[in-house]
């Protein structure tokens, strides 16, 4: 059986992770692994997740199945904080799937019922899970210019382009905010611009919500997820509890599709249901759960917010102050762009062998495209850290 297979290669992240692990040296620096990080380089569980599931633990009187939709409470609560009141809930659907990549898989294999092989349009670049899972899926990805690697920012014009030629067959996967890996994002006029293409094209959005409020807040995250929502008559939204709760391995996530009105809402939720017994039957209950209980409980979400505010807030400082020490060693504003980006991560723009240097002889470690988690940024070696950036472009 085995036979006709050859070895497959694993996500470069966990090569990375392996050869951080097995450096000795005691001053190395890991800015590669995209999981949040304290200044100890924990990535903690929050205290409001801890009472949580304290107040699971002490009121759970079973472990029978849930539903093939998942945590019915957790997906509304999700609903309430990524969409407000920007729809009218009869259009919308949702179910819980295994992590934000879950509830993408869900989806998109519902896009592939609707539509077989369809283009789905992804960001150059992108999340590198985003082309492989179309390409399971059965769907055709291909990329829309998005990063321009000279000024660090969005090519807007190039992108607007682009996305004006598409049309009512095509899908277009988007990050609704903090671009991963660029750490580019579009601003609020131009998320406008995007909506109106989408609405005058008639192509499909689909978007990638896996780090709401690690960019600029709960409510600025969700401007793109809102606006979109209210602009267009279908679109799809795959949400991600991993970052934003910590709970990354217990796998949350929401699937939520929006329908031009209720009987095609009604059609596309079986749709969900049916997809995922066929894949999974049913997704894992304990971090949905404890989500909703963070959400529902004022006390409990003010605290989450408050632990939310403080990550958000850290890892900016620390763009700030590595922005700073650069420009301070160098007097030059090259890496400003740092201080400009949002979410955990920023790519540096940097040629491959320069960050192969970076990791063999100064123990700086970040994805060899050259993303950087900024939450990996060691607060009190930061002008080491800006000094060996500097000495390896030099
Ligand atoms: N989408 C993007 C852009 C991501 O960066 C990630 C995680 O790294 C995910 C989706 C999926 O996250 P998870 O499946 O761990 O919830």
């Amino acid at each position: 059986m085995f036979e006709t297979l050859h070895k497959a290669t694993l996500d470069k992240i966990f090569v990375l992770m392996a050869e951080y692990a097995a450096d000795p040296r005691s001053e190395k620096i890991d800015l590669g692994v995209g999981v949040y990080k304290d200044e100890t380089g924990n990535t903690p569980i929050m205290s409001a997740v801890r009472k949580a599931e304290a107040r699971i633990h002490e009121n759970a009187r079973t472990k029978t199945y849930v539903g093939v939709s998942g945590n019915r409470g957790f997906c509304n609560a999700i609903v309430d904080l990524v969409l407000a009141d920007s729809v009218d809930r009869s259009r919308v659907r949702t179910a819980q799937g295994p992590g934000g990549t879950g509830a993408l898989w869900i989806l998109i294999q519902l896009l592939n019922r609707a539509k077989p092989g369809a283009r789905v349009m992804i960001s150059d670049p992108s999340w590198p899970n985003h082309w492989p899972m179309m390409e399971l899926a059965g769907l055709t990805p291909e990329h829309y210019p998005y990063f321009d690697p000279k000024t660090r920012a969005v090519d807007f014009d190039a992108m607007l382009a682009t996305l004006d030629t598409l049309g009512p067959d095509d899908i277009v996967l988007l990050h609704a905010c903090c671009h991963n890996p660029t750490g580019a994002n579009l601003t609020e006029a131009q998320w406008d611009q995007v909506a109106a293409s989408l609405a005058r094209t008639g192509a499909f959005p689909l978007l990638d919500l896996a780090y709401l409020g690690f960019g600029d807040g709960l409510e600025a995250d969700a401007y793109a997820a809102r606006k979109l929502a209210s602009s267009v008559p279908e679109m799809m939204i795959a949400f991600s509890g991993s970052k934003n709760f910590g709970l990354y391995r217990e796998r949350a996530g929401c699937a939520i599709a929006i329908a031009r009105d209720e009987a095609g809402a009604d059609i596309v939720g079986s749709q969900m249901s049916n997809v995922i017994r066929a894949s999974f039957s049913q997704p894992p209950d304990h971090g949905a759960e404890i989500i909703r209980v963070i959400l529902e409980d004022p006390a409990l979400r003010a605290e989450w917010e408050a632990e939310l505010a403080q990550m958000r807030e850290r890892m900016k400082r620390l763009r700030v102050k590595l922005a700073e020490a650069i420009r301070k060693q160098s007097n030059a504003t090259d890496y400003d762009f740092i201080a400009e980006h949002s979410g955990m991560f920023s790519l540096l723009g940097l040629e491959r062998d320069v960050v192969e240097r970076l990791k063999t002889e100064d123990g700086v470690y970040m994805i060899n495209d050259s993303r950087i988690n900024v939450a990996g940024i060691p607060e009190d070696r930061v002008d080491a850290l800006a000094s060996h950036l500097l000495a390896a472009t030099r």
